[in-house]
């Protein structure tokens, strides 16, 4: 047997511990390299869609008070790359429905939507979608959610995937009825393509949760249709419940229960903003007794169709007017992370709707209610 000598032994040790002060600073230095988040993506999201019904009476007119645009406060910049055979006049009411938006949410990011005019065949009036969604990026209020990309750049005030577009939204050109005009006064055949917009930008800001029946199961942050191979949920699936207050998400993926809870017409949005727009209750979503893909869970129920906030349900009907969020929506919005600098109803907007013509609203009631 060899026997060590006393000064190999030292040097032994001696290596020993520098190596593990090396490791150590290795370590430490590479996780000082690191990020101190783990940031996420996938994309597309799923597209959401806004469908034609019937002509219904009276027909509802949700306007904006003369002058808003010339007085309204700018407090987000949204940019449209047009593609296809755009009308002249579509553009401008698409500009039209933009610049409404930007005085609704707050972001120092631009947000990029790519619009398309393209044949979606009968009745879908238009679509909407976002390129990728975030989780864990910095400042993101709650782990392992995503969140769809223009919500998390403005949360996280940067922008976390210039190379594309935020949000891709698809118009109908096979649709023969479009009405271009923004006065919000469309003939009674004729669908107003500014309302349109506004719900299509709706879904693109982050208006869509990811769960959906498929095969008969209910299908939520896992694989499978509408999870778009996520493991998380939708920032919106976090606050949805069904009318006994139990979280869809405290149902089990992939399975029957789930599957029923979405089809139940039994479904909410409980969020403190947006309980305390619609009289201190969570707000119903539309889930009808058989999913419909595009229009169930990620749209408001038709309870609401007639009221101030009935932008985002699923359908529009000829002659109907939506110039306005309504403070449900953008309650359900605050609650998932946007800012918005007032959402009170006596210093928000009128409620217009029905024909109403709208109380003209000073520009000081505007410049008053900013943060
Ligand atoms: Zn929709």
């Amino acid at each position: 047997m060899k026997k060590t000598s006393p000064n190999f032994r030292f040097v032994s040790a001696l290596m020993l511990v520098f190596a593990v002060i090396w490791l150590l600073i290795g370590a430490i230095t590479f996780s000082s390299a690191q990020p101190a988040y783990q940031l996420d993506s996938f994309g597309p999201g799923p597209l959401m869609q806004v469908v034609l019904r019937e002509a219904e009476t009276p027909v509802q007119k949700r306007l904006l008070p003369p002058g808003y645009l010339q007085t309204a406060p700018q407090l987000a910049t949204i940019n449209v790359t047009y593609v296809g055979n755009w009308d002249q006049n579509a553009k401008n009411a698409f500009e039209y429905a933009a610049s409404i938006w930007e005085t609704k949410i707050t972001s120092s990011v631009p947000i990029e939507i790519e619009a398309e005019w393209t044949n979606l065949g009968p009745n879908i009036l238009g679509g909407a979608g976002v390129n990728r969604l975030f989780a864990n990026f910095p400042g993101a209020p709650m782990a392992d959610t995503w969140y769809p990309i223009a919500l998390a750049n403005k949360i996280a005030g940067t922008d976390l995937d210039p190379a594309d577009v935020d949000i891709a939204a698809v118009f109908n050109s096979a649709f023969s009825g479009w009405y271009f005009g923004t006065d919000g006064n469309p003939p009674a055949n004729q669908i107003d393509f500014a309302s349109v917009v506004m719900h299509e930008i709706g879904h693109g800001l982050g208006f869509f949760g990811s769960m959906a029946v498929d095969t008969g199961d209910g299908v939520c942050g896992g694989t499978g249709l509408g999870c778009w191979d996520s493991i998380y949920p939708y920032v919106y699936d976090r606050f949805t419940e069904n009318g006994a207050g139990m979280p869809l998400l405290s149902f089990p993926n992939n399975s029957t229960q789930l599957a029923d809870q979405l089809q139940s017409n039994d479904v909410f949005f409980d969020g403190a903003n947006a309980n305390a727009a619609n009289g201190n209750a969570p707000v119903e979503l539309y889930a009808p007794s058989t999913w419909e893909p595009g229009s169930s869970y990620s749209h408001l129920a038709q309870s609401f169709d007639g009221t101030p906030n009935a932008l985002m349900t699923y359908s529009i009907a000829p002659g109907e007017v939506q110039h306005d969020p309504g403070a449900v929506m953008l309650g359900m919005f605050q609650d998932m992370g946007w800012t918005m600098y007032n959402l009170s109803p006596a210093s928000f907007l009128p409620i217009v709707y029905n024909g109403v013509q709208p109380t003209p609203t000073s520009a000081s009631n505007w410049t008053t209610i900013l943060p």
